[in-house]
């Protein structure tokens, strides 16, 4: 192959034979050891190393190709990536599955074994870094140039365990062991400053930071499917400068003291989310934000320069997207670049920061828009906050003259809150600093622009678009399911499904084919068996996603109360089901943390009890991350997608599901609103208020205990736990619930409840159970992250790929 200076390389086969070869040079020559004395981890590291060459091959003929079109760069900014087990994934992209399985069984290890031992980077919390992740996949998949940038936690979110039922955090040291997938790159380190002052000089601001941090990349080799590019996602450590380490105290034995400063300083890339109880965690938190966005915009310019002199270029080939509003301050940030630095003109500098950013909005929970205190943002970063206040001068100028005497609207859009504490409001300066802001989903969006950001839409209509969620189909089901997409591929007489999801409406023809349902059926029923929580013929009912008020775990649990009681009762009627929850709950969410005590106390009571053997089984495996979604997902029968309509933004995990063959029981919110409107009102379990109805009962004076007087079971269901009856545990979720109910669960109870018979119904129908499954399947190729990715590419990014030669 031909590289840039004509130079050629040995390229490296994958023939069981060729890959064993390299293995054992890698045993050898980079892991220091021979197959003889070589332990488990040992193969691991060597086994990873030598499928990532295959892909450095790629990756280096993809960064040629790129180099030379010049192109136009998307850039994802994000302070999370969920990026998953990365064993499995490159083993199936790099084609090299086979050979390496022969290779570790030739060598004597067990490939499963070897395969377990590969750690997934927890380097977020759920669906938003677990999106960024998909949108990696996809872009690589379809040619585009593309860099996600984020930040390297040394611990990700924490591991989950229960003790006595409670949820206990432990520290995630995911690289404990060294992390062979990584590229680390000390030579490209950027030196971020925080605190100090601002200085004038021939007549331009020179912000003299108090304190510097120096950021150490590394990255990630970021596989297309069935495609050459290999794209990058680089991740920033923060590293004391030698500078900070103070010999001479040391010396004199204060050890302690003569490292506080460097400790200080690689305390920024520590942990995910520091507990932002304190201010000095709600400094740290926004420290992190600052660094990973001053080492990225830096990383950035430079590969501009790389081929490109002039600053009206910048717009045209930098699409930067910003995930939430995290990564905001890279928008004063660019204007210091560009003002400060490079002597660029207000206007001028503004016009390329505004063509250049982009902004998805991933909430609707007004306590989730961020904000910073004007005190802290200032101290930390005194230039930015000059520039923040000049940006808003213009906003504020500019909403005057549209909306003359509103003085109302004026202070609502304000960058500024007037409150006693003032504070900086994020999604404000995205949505001003932006071409583009987005919702991520058709409701989503459609609240965003008539509640959180209706005044900014009112300004700018056509800055806001809707990019609907996706998942990657290769993650979700390739990996995930192997047994559904080997039946798929069959069903199909292809695999190009996995790179055109749409192709999935084929299947609907072998809805009609008897032998195509009998082994969609074993399929599941197998996956329900290979993950081993419950009977394989009951039905799987799962709920997987973080713990929150608004997702409603209490509302399924109150549910599996109601079964339980009407089993004790002796009534009950339903068919055989395994529920299954799984999902973390924030350390500081004491609410969440109660829901999970309690649900593991019913789960301890329904499990010891032989009346309900055979019939009900409440499954709760612990630390909820990608490898166990993973196994989870295949086996799933029922989704349950119930959050309070109006509130979830969108949902990847209903995606996952129903393209695994799970039926949805939910609710009119996020997307499952287009997933019904897809697979067919008749293949979805619909319940509950709408999101306008939700609204409305929640703005009224609206009374839990009503439904609590009204509905016997729900009255038995919360009396139960109230008397004690699952050890004592779940007072407060039931006081919660009856004083308060802040989402709406009892006013939907009946609703869902009643909803359930319908599933158990459905149930009783093996045939025609399985015929609905098909069809959700079958009809969810919107929901692939190609998808999301092309829209996009369509109404945003507006950039075109970069074929990479085979
Ligand atoms: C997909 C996914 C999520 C998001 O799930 P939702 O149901 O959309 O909230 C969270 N965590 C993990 C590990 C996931 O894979």
């Amino acid at each position: 192959m031909d590289l840039r200076n004509g130079v050629e390389l040995r390229s490296l086969g994958n023939t069981p034979d060729e890959f064993r070869q390299d293995m054992l040079s890698n045993l050898y020559y980079r892991r220091g050891t021979t197959v003889e004395s070589a332990s488990a981890q040992d193969a691991y590291e060597t086994l990873a190393l030598t499928v990532r060459d295959r892909l450095a091959e790629r990756r280096a003929r993809t960064a040629a190709a790129q180099y030379e079109s010049n192109p136009r760069w998307v850039y994802y900014l994000s302070a999370e990536y969920l990026l998953g087990p990365q064993l499995e994934q490159n083993l199936l992209y790099s084609g090299t599955s086979e050979a390496a399985h022969k290779a570790l069984e030739a060598c004597g290890f067990k490939p499963e074994e070897i395969a377990a031992l590969d750690v997934e980077p927890g380097l977020g919390n759920g669906g938003l870094g677990r999106l960024a992740a998909c949108l990696l996949d996809s872009l690589a998949t379809l040619d585009i140039p593309a860099v996600g940038y984020g930040i390297r936690y040394d611990l990700g979110i924490f591991r989950q365990e229960f003790q006595d039922g409670r949820q206990i955090e432990r520290p995630d040291d995911w690289a404990f062991q060294g992390d062979p997938w990584e590229f680390p790159a000390p030579d490209d380190v950027q030196t971020v400053g925080f605190y100090g002052h601002v200085d004038e000089r021939d007549g331009r601001k020179v912000w003299q930071p108090g304190e510097v941090v120096l950021g150490e990349p590394s990255h990630l080799l970021v596989p297309g499917y069935g495609t050459t590019t290999v794209n990058i996602v680089r991740l920033w450590r923060a590293r004391a400068h030698q500078a900070s380490f103070d010999l001479t105290r040391f010396s004199a034995g204060q050890y302690a003291e003569a490292v506080q400063d460097a400790v200080r300083a690689e305390n920024i890339s520590k942990v995910l989310y520091p507990d932002d109880s304190t201010a000095a965690g709600r400094e740290l938190r926004l420290k992190q934000q600052y660094f990973l966005v001053s080492c990225s915009l830096r990383d950035i310019v430079r590969r501009f320069r790389l081929r490109n002199s002039d600053w009206d270029a910048f717009g045209s080939k930098t699409a930067i997207q910003l995930n939430d509003t995290h990564p905001v301050l890279a928008i004063p940030e660019l204007m210091r670049l560009l003002v400060d630095e490079e002597g660029l003109d207000w206007d001028h500098a503004w016009s390329l920061v505004r063509q250049t950013f982009n902004y998805t909005c991933h909430t609707l929970l007004p306590e989730a828009l961020e904000t910073w205190p004007v005190d802290m943002l200032g101290r930390l970063l005194p230039r930015h906050l000059e520039i923040i206040y000049l940006i808003n001068a213009g906003l504020l100028e500019e909403v005057r003259s549209r909306f003359p005497g509103d003085i109302d609207r004026v202070r609502r859009m304000s960058l500024i809150q007037e409150t006693p504490e003032r504070l900086v409001r994020m999604a404000n300066l995205a949505v001003t600093g932006t071409t583009m802001t987005n919702g991520v989903a058709e409701l989503h969006t459609q609240l965003l622009t008539s509640t959180v950001l209706r005044d900014f839409h009112d300004l700018w209509p056509s800055r806001f678009a809707n990019v609907t969620n996706g998942v990657s189909p290769r993650r979700f089901v390739r990996l995930a399911s192997p047994g559904i997409s080997a039946l798929i591929s069959s069903g199909l007489g292809h695999d190009r499904w996995l790179t055109d999801l749409s192709l999935l409406s084929g299947l609907e023809a072998l809805t009609g084919d008897a032998s195509f349902r009998e082994q969609w059926r074993e399929v599941k029923r197998s996956a329900k068996a290979a993950l081993g929580l419950g009977d394989p013929g009951a039905l799987m009912d799962v709920m997987i996603k973080r713990f929150h008020e608004y997702k409603r775990q209490q509302l399924k649990l109150l549910h599996v109360i109601t079964l339980y009681q009407r089993i004790k009762a002796g009534g009950y009627d339903g068919v055989p089901r395994t529920v299954l929850f799984g999902g973390k709950a924030a350390p500081a969410y004491q609410a969440a943390k109660n829901i999970i005590h309690l649900i593991n106390a019913v789960a301890a009571a329904v499990n010891a009890d032989p009346a309900a053997a055979g019939l009900l089984r409440v499954a709760f495996p612990a630390n909820y991350n990608i490898t166990l979604a993973e196994h989870i997902i295949p086996a799933a029968d029922l989704s349950e997608q119930i959050s309070m309509a109006g509130k979830e933004a969108s949902g990847t995990g209903n995606m996952k599901l129903t393209l695994n063959g799970a039926l949805t029981i939910g609710t009119l919110d996020g997307a499952n609103i287009e997933i019904r409107d897809r697979v067919g009102a008749d293949n979805f379990f619909l319940f509950g208020l709408d999101a306008p109805a939700a609204l409305a009962l929640r703005s009224g004076p609206y009374q839990p205990r009503d439904h609590y007087h009204a509905d016997d079971e729900l009255r038995a269901a919360l009396d139960a736990i109230r008397s004690g009856a699952f050890g004592g545990v779940g007072h407060d979720v039931a006081a919660s619930l009856l004083d308060r109910d802040e989402y709406l669960t009892l006013a939907d109870y009946r609703s869902y409840v009643d909803a359930q018979a319908g599933v158990d119904a459905a149930w009783r129908d093996q045939d025609h159970w399985t015929t609905m499954s098909i069809l959700n399947t079958a009809r969810a190729g919107f929901f692939s992250s190609d998808r999301t990715v092309t829209d996009y590419l369509d109404r945003i990014w507006h950039a075109t790929p970069v074929r990479v030669e085979g």
